[in-house]
C-alpha cells in the first residue's frame, strides 16, 4: 500500500540515518532482512554470492553486480575492453565461488555522448572475450542514455547440482582455511596505475612507467575468474564446506565465511600467498604486503574452507595455500602475526559508501 508519506524523499519529520553509518553490508541488511521467499524454489536468496533457484533439475544460479565509472574504475588507466572483460569476470567470479558452471550473462550499460560507437564496441570486445573464454552466452541486456558516467550492470547465470553448491553458511570449527592463487596484487595494481596518475595530472608530457610491473598491473586490469577450481577439487573428491571470492579482500571475505558459518577463525599471516612482484611493489610505497591482501580487493581468487580429513588429498596441490582454520565462535576471529602475536581480524576492505567523498544533501 503506498500512503501520503511516500513522496520522493520520504517524510521530513522521519529520522534521517546517513548511509555511511551503516556500510555497504548494513545497508543490504537493513533493506533486505525481513524478506521472507514465496516461493519453495527460491532455495537461498539474499545473502551469497548468488541465488539458488530451484528449477525442478539442476540447481540455477544467479547473480548482479553494478559498476560506475568514478566509484568502480577510472577510464583515465583502464583501457575500454579490459573494462568489459573485468565486468564480465567480476560475475563469473561470483557463480565460480558457488561452485557452479557459468551459463548466461545480460549486459545493461548507461552511457553518456561522451563516448563513440568504436568506443563501446572496444568495451564489448573485452565482454565478448571474457564469454568466450568462460564459455558463457551473452542474451541480452538493456541500453540506456546517462547524464553522468558509465554505468555497467551485468546479469549473470549459472548451474550446479544441488549437493555440490557451497554456500558461505557450511564452515564449522576445526576445517582448514584455503584460498587460490595469491592476493594483494590487484591493489598493488590499483596503487601503481594511480601513482602514475598523479604524475601524469602534474606534467602530461610524463610517460606512464609501467614496465617491469606486468603482474600486477595484469591483476588489476584482467582479472580472472577461478571457475578452475571446481574441477580441479572434484578431481580430489574434495567438496568444500564454504566458500566466497575475494572481492573486497581476504578479511572481509573470510569475516563473512566466520559470520555466515557462525565460527570464529585463526588466519597465519606468513600463510598467506603473496606473489614476489606484489611484495616488492606494496614495499615501494611503504605498505605491508599482507596488508594488501588482508584489504585490497579485486583479487577474485577464491577463499574456501575444507573438512580436516581432507587435507592429505589437498597439501601437494599447487595453487591452493592453507592459511588457517576455523574456530568456536568464542575464540574470537584473530589473525596470527609471524612472531605469534594475536590480532583482531578487521575488515577495512572497500566500502563505496564510507570512501566516498561527501555528496550534497538531495535536499
Ligand atoms: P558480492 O560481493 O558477492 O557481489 P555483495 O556483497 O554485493 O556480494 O552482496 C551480498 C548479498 O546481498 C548478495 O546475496 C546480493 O545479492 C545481496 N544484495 C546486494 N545488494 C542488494 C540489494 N540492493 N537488494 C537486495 N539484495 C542485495
Ligand atoms: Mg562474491
Amino acid at each position: 500500500m503506498f500512503t501520503k508519506k511516500d513522496r520522493p524523499l520520504g517524510d521530513e519529520k522521519q529520522k534521517r540515518t546517513e548511509l555511511s553509518e551503516l556500510g555497504e553490508f548494513g545497508l543490504i541488511d537493513r533493506l533486505t532482512r525481513d524478506i521472507v521467499p514465496k516461493h519453495s524454489s527460491t532455495v537461498k536468496g539474499v545473502g551469497d554470492d548468488a541465488a539458488v533457484i530451484d528449477t525442478g533439475g539442476r540447481m540455477l544460479l544467479l547473480s548482479t553486480d553494478l559498476l560506475i565509472e568514478g566509484v568502480h574504475f577510472d577510464l583515465t588507466y583502464m583501457p575500454l575492453k579490459h573494462l568489459g572483460y573485468k565486468a564480465a569476470i567480476v560475475n563469473i567470479s561470483d557463480i565460480a565461488a558457488m561452485n557452479g558452471i557459468p551459463k548466461q550473462m545480460t549486459v545493461s550499460i548507461a552511457v553518456s555522448n561522451r563516448f563513440s560507437l568504436e568506443a563501446m564496441e572496444e568495451f564489448y570486445k573485452g565482454i565478448r572475450l571474457a564469454c568466450s573464454q568462460y564459455n558463457v552466452d551473452l542474451v541480452g541486456g538493456d541500453t540506456s542514455s546517462s547524464v553522468t558516467g558509465l554505468m555497467i550492470s551485468v546479469t549473470i547465470t549459472g548451474e550446479a547440482d544441488k549437493e555440490e553448491i557451497v554456500y558461505r553458511s557450511g564452515a564449522k570449527a576445526g576445517d582448514l582455511i584455503c584460498v587460490t592463487g595469491d592476493l594483494g596484487g590487484a591493489y598493488a595494481g590499483l596503487l601503481l596505475l594511480e601513482r602514475e596518475k598523479q604524475v601524469y595530472k602534474v606534467n602530461p608530457e610524463m610517460q606512464p612507467e609501467l614496465t617491469g610491473y606486468d603482474y600486477v598491473l595484469a591483476r588489476q586490469l584482467k582479472p580472472e575468474a577461478r571457475t578452475d577450481i571446481r574441477n580441479l577439487l572434484k578431481g580430489i573428491a574434495v567438496l568444500p564446506t564454504s566458500m566466497i571470492d575475494i572481492s573486497d579482500g581476504l578479511a572481509s571475505e573470510t569475516l563473512h565465511l566466520c559470520k555466515d558459518s557462525g565460527t570464529g577463525c585463526r588466519i597465519y599471516e606468513e600463510k598467506i600467498p603473496i606473489d614476489p612482484d606484489t611484495q616488492k611493489l606494496a614495499l615501494e610505497f611503504n605498505m605491508i604486503p599482507t596488508v594488501c591482501a588482508l584489504s585490497g580487493g579485486e583479487d577474485y581468487e577464491l577463499l574456501f574452507t575444507i573438512r580436516q580429513d581432507d587435507f592429505e588429498k589437498i597439501r601437494d596441490i599447487s595453487g591452493i595455500s592453507v592459511i588457517g582454520h576455523m574456530t568456536v565462535p568464542s575464540e574470537g576471529k584473530l589473525l596470527i602475526t609471524p612472531d605469534g602475536k594475536e590480532v583482531q581480524l578487521t575488515a577495512q576492505g572497500w566500502d563505496g559508501f564510507k570512501n566516498a567523498s561527501a555528496t550534497p544533501d538531495p535536499r
